[in-house]
């Protein structure tokens, strides 16, 4: 058997809904610029195809707690729903993606905007302004018979109890299999990866003592209270 030289570092995992069993995270791809009218309001051409991006595997948290980070005065919510996979390999097809989703949940993309704003500006990475600690809360997970291939439906993110977030995830530039086939294309996912599919409309700054909600149809709710 293999001997540790430190501590093992701790799986990040996702609760089931109805389960006793836990959601382990591979790894955390994410979409940007797949809501027309998001990427409108972030003053971009909505006609570009979308991105991916990535978060750290222990940047999810489910904890309801949202510690404001350090190093920015912008930090905006961007309500999202999750993927989460059973399975996966290189060139998936689009008819073959639905058979590799595990289940669905209610995420959080939470951006340090300034920091993503300079990146952008001077041509840097991203990570400082995506993934950072905890910046992508999480709700439970739905599994896919549960929920159904949520191609469409209701989403919604309050901040203190003020709609802030109203959009559809039928206005989804890539759809679900166009995604994953896509990301497929680029690197072998598998069992334990999620992806975060973008945002629409309405993102906007958050502060100590907000509390957020978001609900997406046929999912459980999410409540993060900025601390
Ligand atoms: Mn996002």
């Amino acid at each position: 058997m293999t001997k540790l030289a430190i501590p093992s570092p701790v799986i990040t995992t996702i609760p089931v809904h109805g389960s006793e069993e836990v959601f382990p995270v591979r790894r955390v791809y994410c979409i940007g610029k797949n809501y027309a009218d998001h990427i409108i309001e972030m003053g971009n051409d909505p006609k570009k195809s979308p991105i991916f991006f990535q978060k750290n595997t222990d940047n999810v948290d489910t904890s309801g707690k949202f510690p404001y980070p350090p190093q920015s005065s912008d930090v905006h919510h961007e309500l999202e729903l999750v993927i989460a996979l059973k399975s996966g390999r290189s060139n998936i097809s689009e008819a073959d993606a639905y058979k590799h989703i595990y289940g669905f949940a209610v995420g959080l993309d939470m951006t340090r905007r300034d920091l993503q704003t300079a990146a952008k500006k001077d041509g840097n990475p991203w990570e400082a302004g995506k993934a950072f600690e905890r910046s992508a809360p999480m709700g439970v997970l739905t599994k896919i018979e549960e929920s159904g291939n949520m191609d469409s439906g209701k989403t919604t993110l309050t901040v203190n109890g003020d709609v802030k977030q109203d959009g559809n995830l039928n206005q989804m530039i890539w759809k679900i299999p166009r995604m994953i086939a896509h990301l497929s294309t680029f690197y072998d996912i598998t069992a334990g990866d999620i992806i975060m599919t973008g945002t629409p409309a309405g993102v906007g700054p958050v502060v100590k003592g907000d509390k957020l909600i978001g609900t997406i149809d046929k999912l459980t709710s999410l409540e993060v209270i900025v601390v």
